[in-house]
């Protein structure tokens, strides 16, 4: 399984620090530690706090490689000097150096000191990945003929290069020793799934993004194995979303395997072949590719044709299938909201929609069945008049023309991304009156309370948040995904 590496800026504290990590080894980057550090590295400095020798990478990286030996003028003969010094105290596990930059002297005095060689190509402008997967997998086949671990570090920044990466993993596969990591947002998938892109070890720091903490609580890295099901969520932005803390809680509470992990993507076809290579099954879709995600899938269940979004994909024998559990979580979250069991209580009531993008059209169809009276307003006219058009119902901008067909408004349904973090001092309708309607949800649920729900609830009307409906879609898609799935 692959390891967890703490990676240390200072040795101040490096024994709890590594306790707290639960971490495997750790990465010393001597170029970071102050001068009085660099003298005092001693054994007894990389043992955790019970005492236990953890084996250990020396690192000392250049600033044209991304380090910082060179800014306080140190040369290149006392790096190497310093390397040969500290090899020859014979307790490091691995020794980490530029692949076009690996002195002779250093490698001889790593084979002495029986300590292992990683070749790395850190490339923190993510073009090498631009390069056909046949000339990378050249590249790590002939550091790895060298006798060294090879390592590709470089900044993925699109699905495409995620792509690369993961067909570089496949390419691989029957090399046991090397590491392959995506940095940024586009490359989470392989830190968090370093053991499908075979990497033997991930690096991680105390106050990374992708902290310790974090990858052992929420994804329980140290858990995944080849067999492991992964599920993921993607869409453009989604670092802030809820899912993977719903989801993972869900798999460990129902004491299922699984990791549920973000994936961000700008092409939902690159998207799918990625999950394609990592075995990944289950897939959530967010803004803004629910409806390319229904165009890339082979099958889709009729409902989600008619909307024409989708949330939901899952893979199986005969490729990619397209669900939507937004229009169940939506109908279910709105009867709770009313504090009503039936959908029939909608029949003949106004209900006013505001936006016509995909989430609208899941809330839209499960309205037009309750024989509800629908006002569709958008600020783009074309897609309220098609929603209209398609379930009944009268239609409009979002400008104050659209007054008169908002009066006796009895439920409100606000689904536009307008009042959405980081944007959540917008209003979608601001010279709408929601005096005498019965409720105003907003499907947001970042911020818990949107500018409509403030000025609505100081207009004593009810409101809601799209928390519950978030819960509620997510739950339905968790049975989709763990269907046929053991418990541990
Ligand atoms: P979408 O398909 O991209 O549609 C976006 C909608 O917002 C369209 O109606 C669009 O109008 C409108 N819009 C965007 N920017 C606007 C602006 N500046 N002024 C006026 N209107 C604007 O996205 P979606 O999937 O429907 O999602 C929309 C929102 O619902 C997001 O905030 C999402 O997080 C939330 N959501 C919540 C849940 C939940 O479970 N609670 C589920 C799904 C979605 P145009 O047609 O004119 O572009």
């Amino acid at each position: 399984m692959s390891r967890l590496c703490l990676s240390l800026e200072s040795l101040k504290g490096a024994g709890r620090k590594l306790e707290s990590a639960a971490a495997d080894l750790a990465e010393v980057r001597v170029d970071l530690l102050s001068c009085e550090e660099r003298q005092a590295i001693s054994p007894e400095s990389l043992k955790s706090a019970d005492g236990k020798a953890i084996p250990t990478i020396l690192a000392i990286r250049r600033t044209e490689d991304g380090g910082h030996w060179g800014t306080d003028g140190e040369t290149e003969t006392e790096r190497v000097e310093l390397f040969q010094s500290l090899l020859a105290s014979g307790h490091w596990g691995w020794v980490d150096m530029e692949y076009h930059r690996r002195p002779q002297r250093v490698i001889e005095a790593a084979a002495k000191a029986d300590t292992k060689v990683i070749l790395s190509i850190n490339d923190s402008s993510g073009a090498s990945l631009n390069q056909p997967v046949r000339e990378l997998a050249a590249l790590m086949q002939s550091i790895h003929a060298e006798g060294a671990i090879p390592k590709l570090a470089l900044r993925c920044e699109s699905s495409r290069q995620l792509l690369t990466l993961a067909r570089l993993a496949l390419a691989l596969e029957d090399m046991p020793e090397k590491l392959l990591i995506g940095l940024g947002e586009y490359g989470t998938a392989s830190v968090i799934l370093a053991e499908k892109f075979g990497s033997l070890w991930i690096y991680t720091a105390l106050n990374g993004k992708l902290n310790p903490q974090k990858l052992n609580e929420l994804y329980r890295f140290q858990e995944i194995s080849q067999s492991t099901p992964i599920y993921a969520l993607t869409g453009n932005p989604i670092t802030h979303s809820r899912s993977p803390g719903l989801h993972n809680g869900w798999l460990r509470t129902a004491g299922l395997p699984g990791c549920y992990i973000p994936i961000q993507s700008d092409d939902v076809g690159a998207l799918l072949e990625t999950c394609d290579i990592l075995g990944i099954t289950g897939l959530s879709v967010t803004v803004p590719h629910k409806e390319a995600a229904l165009r890339h899938c082979d099958t889709a269940e009729p409902l989600a044709r008619r909307i024409g979004a989708v949330n939901t994909l899952i893979r199986g024998e005969e490729g990619w299938r397209a669900h939507n559990t937004d229009a169940r979580g939506f109908m279910e979250a709105l009867l709770e909201a009313l504090e009503v069991n039936r959908a029939d209580y909608l029949n003949g009531k106004k209900v006013l929609i505001i936006g016509a993008g995909g989430a609208a059209k899941a809330a839209v169809y499960s309205l037009a069945k309750t024989g509800c009276r629908l006002v569709i307003l958008n600020r783009t006219l074309e897609k309220a008049e098609a929603m209209a058009k398609v379930v009944g119902g009268v239609y409009g901008t979002l400008s104050p023309e659209s007054e008169p067909l908002c009066r006796d408004t009895e439920i409100a349904v606000q689904t536009t991304s307008v009042g959405m973090a980081p944007n959540s001092g917008s209003d979608p309708l601001p010279w709408w009156n929601p005096v005498g309607c019965r409720l105003v949800f907003d499907i947001i649920y970042n911020p818990a309370e949107t500018v409509l729900m403030r000025r609505s609830s100081a207009a004593r009307v009810k409101t809601v948040n799209g928390y519950t409906m978030l819960v509620k879609q997510a739950a339905l898609q968790f049975k989709m995904f763990t269907k046929g799935s053991r418990r541990l």
